[in-house]
């Protein structure tokens, strides 16, 4: 069935949640008005219905393809990304020095949204740019700015992020590419990297490779890693392409889902030719990473909102469509549209609940990313520290989301003509790239847990209890976070923090989620519809989420009563 961009409840959660007015009382973001806002989403909701939407099926079906060298997608991609370009979709939110228009990261975050919802395999395409945009715009000389910027932001060229080496995933610091000197200012970059999300395309004129390698003499570990721009065909001074650089797709990843994703092995250097340019300063290229790691664990949180969206769009259509037995409590023993059954209604209900809350910490998060940038006090850690909560609980929940629209189409669910198996597909990365969940939860417990001795997180749960007397069990859950979090801080060893690490995450978020759409439901846009939604969202996954403080503070004993061995001998 086709996509109904989510016009409404989009606005709604950018208003309320985003604060957008607000954002657009600020000179920097002054261009952000309602009318531009509405422009925007509706205008994007459009295009990624009209054109993106219409290729998700066949780009599933058929695939990325190698060969000679060359990646290519099926019939359709090239004219609806080059229209995408042309409509100056790419360029929302890049600077406005380098063509960019400048708008909130939330209104970027809208239109990755439509797209994601629309085809998540194609949309990673400029997702990924947007990582290289931000590590150049915050790190590279002025030269690189303008000589690779504009091309980025239009989309005219595309990014890509090489951080992932056979025994270098999680762990990005054993990574073993090197960056050589070659004497006159570039390096001579060497390696192979797995996984590389678009590596190689024939959609853009231009692949600008960002590498994270290692320089000779670099310490071992992530102290000694620093970042490479590397393109696809280097770039004369004037901007126009050069010779091929000595890099190649090596081979496409067969996978479970984003079929239309080509998921690259790259090969840099085969012939001792392959060029790049440090981006920032030797040794810090971690630091340049962590640069756009927020927008880009955000962006992919986004994904678990766009395919919970798809999902929920055709689990409802299919819900109204299907007859199927009497309605148990009616007089009449004629069969009903499945909707009519208690069980499916528990579903759909829990689809919306996911689906709506997740939006509404996703533009909450977008907004509070937005006021870092405007340097507001206080923004920009509350941001850092909703990150790992929009990124992990988003996209488990677009997981959960999927699998209750299998769920509702039956049997058809499981049959590929549906769809629904696609979006259950296709859900499954998000919670495993761009920093595991698990790696998440840990970053939230270990790191951001400790950001002003514990203060942020405490005084954001302390603000949903003084905010949700309308709420109780928002407000009873939010005190379980603040229990958890002070005896993470004072009594737990690391791997009890460790081990309770994805429940406290888990119910962190679904605490902030659950706020923000209570702060809809008083709004009173979404009419009685959201308040229903944020019912169920209180009365049901809030007071579920409850039952996870006892998990999150059980430590890590029971984990450790089999050895390895025994665990997974
Ligand atoms: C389709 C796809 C696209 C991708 N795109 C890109 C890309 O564009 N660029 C790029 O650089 N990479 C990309 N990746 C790589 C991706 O980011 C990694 O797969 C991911 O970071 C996990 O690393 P890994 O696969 O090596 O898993 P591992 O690190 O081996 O992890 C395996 C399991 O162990 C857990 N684990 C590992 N270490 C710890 C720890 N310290 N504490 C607790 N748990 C731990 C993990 O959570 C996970 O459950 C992509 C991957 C895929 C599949």
């Amino acid at each position: 069935m086709s996509l109904q961009a989510a016009v409404s409840d989009q606005i709604l959660a950018i208003r309320v949640n985003a604060q957008i007015d607000d954002l657009a009382n600020h000179e920097r973001f002054a261009t952000a008005t309602p009318d531009m806002v509405e422009a925007i989403v509706e205008g994007i909701g459009q295009f990624a219905a009209g054109e993106w939407a219409p290729l998700n099926r066949i780009g599933d079906k058929e695939g990325a393809v190698l060969a000679n060298g060359t990646v290519s997608l099926p019939d359709g991609f090239a004219a609806a990304y080059q229209a995408y370009v042309e409509q100056g979709w790419n360029a929302i939110a890049g600077p406005v020095e380098h063509g960019g228009q400048g708008l909130p990261f939330t209104l970027a975050a809208n239109v990755l949204e439509n797209l994601g919802s629309a085809n998540m395999a194609f949309s990673l395409l400029p997702m990924l740019t947007v990582g290289a945009i931000e590590s150049l715009h915050h790190h590279g000389t002025p030269a690189q700015q303008a000589l690779y910027l504009p091309k980025l932001i239009s989309g005219e060229w595309s990014g890509t992020m090489n951080l992932t080496e056979p025994q270098a995933g999680s762990d990005v610091g054993a990574l073993r590419t090197t960056a050589t000197p070659r004497g006159d200012g570039t390096w001579s970059i060497k390696g192979t990297k797995i996984f590389i999300t678009w590596g190689e395309h024939d959609l853009a004129g231009n692949v600008i490779h960002l590498v994270l390698a290692r320089t000779p003499g670099a310490p071992a570990g992530t102290r000694g890693i620093s970042l490479f721009l590397v393109p696809k065909y280097l770039v004369n001074a004037d901007g126009s392409l050069g010779a091929r650089n000595d890099l190649r797709c090596a081979g496409l990843e067969h996978k479970l889902g984003i079929m239309a994703s080509p998921t690259c092995v790259m090969s840099f250097g085969d012939n001792d030719q392959c060029i790049g340019e440090l981006v920032g300063h030797e040794n810090e290229g971690i630091k340049a990473m962590f640069t756009m790691m927020n927008s880009a664990r955000i962006n992919v949180g986004n994904q678990g909102v766009q395919i919970a969206e798809r999902a929920l769009q055709q689990a409802r259509y299919y819900a109204r469509e299907r007859i199927q037995s009497a309605r148990a409590g009616s007089p009449s023993r004629e069969p009903v549209a499945i909707v009519e059954h208690p069980d499916v209604r528990r579903m759909l209900l829990r689809m919306r609940a996911l689906t709506e809350g997740a939006r509404a910490l996703l533009y909450y998060t977008a907004g509070m990313v937005d006021r870092g940038a405007l340097g507001i006090e206080g923004a920009q850690a509350r941001a850092d520290c909703l990150v790992p909560m929009i990124k992990a609980w988003g996209t488990d929940i677009g997981c959960e989301v999927a699998s209750l629209g299998v769920q509702i189409h039956g049997g058809m669910g499981f049959i590929e003509e549906t769809g629904a198996a696609q979006h259950y597909r296709d859900a499954r990365i998000a919670p495993i790239y761009e920093g595991t969940n698990g790696i998440q939860a840990a970053d939230l417990v270990t790191r951001k847990l400790g950001y002003e001795g514990g203060e942020v997180l405490t005084s954001l749960f302390a603000e949903i209890v003084a905010n949700c007397s309308d709420a109780p069990v928002l407000q009873a859950l939010a005190q379980d976070c603040i229990d958890v979090a002070q005896w993470m801080a004072a009594d737990s060893s690391i791997d009890d923090k460790l081990a309770g690490s994805v429940p406290f995450c888990t119910m962190a978020s679904v605490a902030v989620a659950g706020w923000q759409l209570q702060r809809q439901v008083r709004d009173g846009a979404g009419g009685e519809q959201k308040a229903v939604v944020a019912r169920y969202f209180n009365e049901h996954l809030a007071a579920e989420s409850r039952g996870q403080k006892a998990l999150a503070m059980a430590g890590a004993d029971l984990f450790y009563a089999l050895s390895a061995e025994a665990l997974a001998g």
